[in-house]
């Protein structure tokens, strides 16, 4: 899960000022999340969200502008009286976190501008027998180097997140397990870096807490304070947020939702454990109900949704026992946590479309009444960029927290290079 010092801590909602010199740096920090997650903004909108005054947003846009972070342009006049607002915007292209996504059968690497605009990305399938850690860190190396030329040579690369299918420690950016992926105790942080060569950070989580991220940030959970982002393919994983923060637990591993032992008599889970939520949902099992490989991958999958489309009867069976299975997890889940909102990714949220009737019916009969009947189930609204933008999110958590001292942290790590 996500630490406490994470990019949830800053919700645009939060985005009140305060009066003094002395917290420029809030300040400022406040202002920059305005225009990252608000889009462009004149200086009277900026004025009413924050509830600074106009000189001080002069001066705060002005120390933005200066630093290259952001661009302010005149704006027309809509006819009302007075001077038209100028409107400051992030400089997207000039301000650049490289997003990377470890899947079990693929690698995501996408360039995401300040205010979360998707530059450029590349994704690469891989071979299941490519998921070590050091044929890991050559393809993460390679694709952004296909990412790179895409960029705007005077661009300032700020960070790298990187969401991961596994569980995470985020004090140092290592990976404690990955049960698919087969790795155990791996300092994928700083093995990632070495092999860059870059001076930018590299900043580790996750994956299901990045689309999470993402969806609290800037999809289907937008503005939500009580939130699930339930996400799956091979595994399955699960941001929580609670009273708008992450639960995180004792030491960070909360959320391993795919872990919760829902079969007794149920299979061997590649944690080491029996019966998991995971293997009853995941990929391979849709996929061994319908009679396939458990390996098939999406394109396998992507098969049993057309021909559920089609009225198949043995893929409809498949889904109807995924959906009971969903169900009875997700009503634990409600019963423990009164979410107002649940949002599907990944396998999940392509599964919502066609077994959204019988999942509703299995939680109503399943949790709690009282919880229940104020969660609202949705697909994710961001789809497959979820963990990219996430990761994206993470890599700029800095500079949105502290803008100058992130800056010059970054010019500092740049110079000795
Ligand atoms: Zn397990």
């Amino acid at each position: 899960m996500v630490s406490s010092h994470s990019a949830f801590a800053s919700a645009p909602t939060e985005s009140v000022g305060l009066r003094s010199e002395t917290v420029r740096s809030a300040n400022l920090a406040t202002v920059l999340r305005v225009l990252h997650f608000g889009g462009p903004t004149s200086r009277s909108e900026m004025v009413a969200r924050t509830g600074l005054t106009r000189s001080a947003i002069g001066a705060l846009i002005g120390e933005l502008v200066r630093t290259g972070l952001v661009v302010e342009r005149r704006a027309m006049s809509d006819g009302s009286p007075g001077r038209p607002s100028p409107v400051a915007a992030v400089l997207s292209d000039q301000n650049v976190a490289l997003a990377v996504e470890v899947l079990v059968d693929s690698i995501g690497v996408a360039a995401v501008g300040l205010g979360g605009v998707v530059l450029h990305s590349v994704r690469i399938d891989r071979a299941r027998d490519r998921v070590s850690v050091d044929r890991t860190i050559d393809d993460i190396v390679d694709t952004v180097a296909r990412v790179r030329p895409h960029l705007a040579p005077s661009c300032r690369i700020i960070g790298m997140g990187v969401g991961v299918v596994g569980i995470v420690r985020r004090s140092d950016n290592s990976v404690s397990i990955a049960p698919n992926l087969g790795w155990r105790d791996v300092a994928f942080g700083a093995q990632l870096s070495a092999a860059l060569g870059e001076a930018f950070p590299v900043s580790l989580a996750n994956d299901a807490d990045m689309a999470a991220l993402a969806e609290v940030r800037r999809g289907a959970a937008m503005g939500t304070d009580d939130a699930l982002c339930i996400w799956g393919e091979v595994g399955v994983g699960g941001g929580l947020i609670s009273r708008g923060e992450p639960v995180t637990g004792a030491s960070g591993f909360a959320g391993e939702v795919g872990h919760i032992p829902v079969n007794p008599d149920g299979r061997q889970c590649q944690c080491g454990s029996v019966g998991c939520w995971e293997t009853e949902i995941g990929e391979g099992a849709l996929l061994r109900r319908t009679g396939r490989p458990a390996d098939g991958g999406r394109a396998a999958v992507d098969e049993v949704l057309c021909d559920a489309a089609d009225g198949v009867p043995a893929a409809l069976e498949a889904l109807a026992v995924e959906a009971r299975w969903l169900g009875i997890g997700l009503s634990g889940l409600i019963n423990v946590l009164n979410p107002s909102m649940i949002v599907l990714g990944g396998l999940f949220g392509r599964l919502h479309p066609l077994i959204a009737q019988q999942l509703n019916d299995e939680i109503m009969r399943r949790a709690l009444p009282s919880a229940s009947a104020q969660v609202q189930v949705v697909p994710s609204k961001i789809g497959a960029d979820a963990v990219l933008l996430g990761a994206a999110e993470l890599a700029f958590a800095a500079v949105l927290t502290d803008p100058l001292g992130a800056l010059d942290r970054h010019d500092a790590l740049a110079a000795v290079r």
